[in-house]
């Protein structure tokens, strides 16, 4: 699942190839996606002009010359594939939008889970937030605050967009084995000492994220290119990594359940 790292170069892409462009043809190619954009709203945007994209959490948000405004959420297997008009469309391609310049914007998404949404000025898109990891707002007493609140374990506070927004299952287990922090740890009880250096480790995961990370089977030499595309996982610590050594103590990662995600943690460094 792309996470708050890549959806923010996602956006970057994007701003790049679509701000201050005219859309002149929008259209999906599954019925997913013409449930969330049906053919005659993806027609009604052709003519626009695209004045604003911004990033909210996982949320991509472009604001047209109407002041309508174009959510995208790439969910599961979402990602753009940008290039030329005269290539030949990408694989997986769900909805595609081409501009005034030539360009093929494709929303590509295996999984067809990704949505592109049309809302009417002034909507309310994103639902209530809390501040995203890398906010100066997000500090070790806000942490703190929230978590006193709390009942049960540790990372699934972490995962609840209201206590931090745009984490991530893979950020979040990271950043608990960065604290040494266990993920059954009861949140309430974590003293202000551990939830700082749990915010600490949350920024610094996000700050040294892969590059680049791939989502399943996808052409990178098609001539588009790609935010996620093709990419390394070998900078993880815990994620994916159930049955390896631990790098600070050797100890076996292991995996479970938890709140219907999958956890990876260390037993042996990582404290209850
Ligand atoms: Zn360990």
């Amino acid at each position: 699942m792309p996470e708050l790292p890549e959806v923010e170069r996602a956006t970057q892409l994007l701003r790049a190839a679509l701000l201050q462009r005219v859309l002149t043809e929008v259209r999906t190619h599954h019925p997913s996606a013409r449930r969330a954009l049906p053919d005659d709203v993806a027609r009604s945007l052709e003519g626009h002009r695209v004045v604003q994209i911004e990033r909210r959490a996982k949320y991509q948000l472009l604001t047209l010359d109407d002041a309508r405004i174009i959510e995208v959420h790439f969910k599961m297997t979402g990602d753009w594939a940008i290039g030329p008009v005269t290539l030949p469309p990408p694989r997986l391609g769900r909805v595609t939008l081409l501009t005034d310049d030539h360009t093929r914007i494709s929303l590509v998404d295996g999984r067809a889970f990704a949505v592109v949404r049309v809302h009417p000025p002034g909507a309310t898109v994103v639902p209530p937030l809390g501040p995203e990891p890398l906010d100066e707002a997000w500090t070790a007493e806000y942490l703190h605050d929230a978590l006193v609140r709390r009942h049960g374990p540790i990372k699934p506070v972490l995962l609840d967009q209201r206590v931090v927004a745009g984490l991530g299952n893979i950020y979040a287990a990271e950043a608990l084995w960065e604290a040494a922090i266990h993920p059954l740890a009861r949140a309430s009880r974590l003293s202000h000492t551990r939830v700082a250096r749990l915010v600490d480790a949350a920024r610094l995961v996000l700050e040294r994220a892969p590059s680049r990370r791939y989502y399943g089977a996808r052409a990178t030499d098609d001539g588009y290119t790609y935010a996620l595309g093709d990419g390394d996982d070998e900078a993880w610590r815990v994620y994916d990594r159930a049955g390896e050594p631990c790098d600070r103590c050797g100890a076996i990662i292991r995996s479970r359940a938890q709140a219907g995600r999958t956890t990876y943690y260390c037993g042996g460094c990582q404290r209850v």
